[in-house]
């Protein structure tokens, strides 16, 4: 029987909802590439209810202690007596999610001897440490898809309340101020501009398609092109490097997975390169861009917002310069953990679980390292 080791964000702070805002949420069978969301045999949670903090536990618990496993459910993951590191050593599953992330790293690697399954209930798997999974056999799968719309929606958002000033604005209302030219000082429209997204593979395509409405100028830089006819429907520049994509947007969105082709790829010296007054949302991967570069961009006003999702540790230290710099509209890393996407991401966990344990193939969409070496999603999108 297996040990099923998974690490969760805390529950709210006052306690584990009984109720919830909404009766319902839209149930979709298919996302935008054609590809089916998860089919696992049966689910025992209730749609729309808070399944990724502890007490949620994804809904896992009967099915696997009905199979007779062994599931432990935490969110005290770092340091060496927290409770993911003392319960590794026997573990043979990690379920870990990438908005509290259990860094799975070549130590811990080396004192998981019985590990065989690294699963991330999400998308990306930055988080583990790859080439230690490939060097030691073991399986890294994730939820391909699970939550890609999520992130789109949330980066249209953050793109809109950067240009428009939103949340300055709101923040006059709440103190009682009626301060229209405060308000517009910082505030533009989103119309006409040129907006450029790293990477347009399923939250990058999402965004671009979202923006199209807006009449917008639309660029986007990956290593392989979208066929014709996406570029055609969308009107795209397509870039093939991204200094030249970056000289001539307005807004950058990054939406690449971290690989060592990505990491820091928004440096000082990048940043410098960019219109003076343009914004970047990340909802991909801080480590894309320099912490300390983007701080110095927002305060000499070579940018004029950031905002994103995605911190380096996580979650953030209390100190971490994020947090209070200027112009910015950071959240800490939610946009893919919608009670929407829970339902997805919580059942793609149990039908690669399901696989696992039958001994079946999991969908090779969401395979990222197996055999010995990346696999599935991650042959195409990850390099180690
Ligand atoms: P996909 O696999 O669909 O797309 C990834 C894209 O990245 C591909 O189109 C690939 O194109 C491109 N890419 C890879 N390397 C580079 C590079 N060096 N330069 C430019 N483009 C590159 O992934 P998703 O769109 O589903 O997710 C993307 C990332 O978003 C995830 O890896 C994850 O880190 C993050 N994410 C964040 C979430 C959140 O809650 N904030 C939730 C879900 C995902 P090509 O190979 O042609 O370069």
């Amino acid at each position: 029987m297996a040990k099923v080791l998974c690490v969760l964000y805390d529950d709210p702070v006052h306690g584990y909802p009984t109720s919830y805002a909404r009766n319902d949420i839209p149930s979709i069978t298919r996302y935008e590439d054609g590809q089916t969301a998860p089919t696992p045999k049966a689910i025992d949670f209730t749609p729309g209810h808070l399944l990724g903090s502890v007490t949620g536990e994804l809904g896992l618990r009967k099915f696997l202690e009905g199979l007779g496993h062994t599931f432990i459910v935490t969110s005290d993951k770092d340091g060496t007596n927290s409770v993911f590191e003392r319960e590794l050593p026997d573990a043979d599953i990690v379920i870990s999610q990438p908005f509290w992330p259990a860094y799975l790293t070549a130590e811990r690697f080396a004192k998981a001897k019985k590990l065989k399954l690294a699963l991330t209930a999400g998308i990306g798997s930055d988080h583990v440490d790859l080439e230690s999974a490939i060097k030691h056999g073991v399986t890294v799968a994730e939820v391909t898809g699970s939550n890609s719309i999520s992130v789109a929606e949330h980066a249209v958002m953050m793109i809109l309340a950067l240009v428009r000033n939103y949340l300055p604005a709101h923040e006059w209302v709440k103190k009682g101020g009626w301060n229209i030219a405060d308000c517009v000082e910082r505030s533009y429209d989103l119309e006409g501009m040129h907006v450029g997204t790293v990477a347009a593979g399923r939250i990058g395509l999402a965004v671009l398609r979202r923006l199209k409405p807006f009449q917008t100028h639309l660029h986007y830089f990956q290593r392989h092109r979208l066929p014709e006819s996406v570029e055609k429907e969308l009107n795209l520049t397509f870039h093939s490097n991204v200094e030249e994509m970056a000289e001539v947007c307005d807004i950058i969105t990054i939406s690449a997975p971290l690989h060592p082709g990505t990491q820091n790829m928004f440096n000082e010296s990048l940043l410098a390169k960019m219109k003076r007054g343009a914004y970047i949302v990340d909802t991909a991967r801080a480590e894309i861009c320099s912490r300390d570069g983007i701080v110095h961009a927002l305060e000499s006003g070579q940018l004029a917002g950031y905002a994103g999702d995605v911190w380096f540790p996580q979650p953030a230290p209390k100190d971490h310069p994020w947090r209070t710099m200027p112009y910015q509209g950071m959240t800490p890393h939610m946009s893919g953990t919608s009670l929407s996407a829970q339902v997805r991401y919580a059942s793609g966990t149990r039908e690669i679980l399901e696989c696992w344990f039958e001994r079946r193939p999991i969908r090779e969409g969401y395979v990222i390292v197996d055999g010995g070496k990346l696999a599935g999603t991650g042959a195409k999108a990850y390099t180690v």
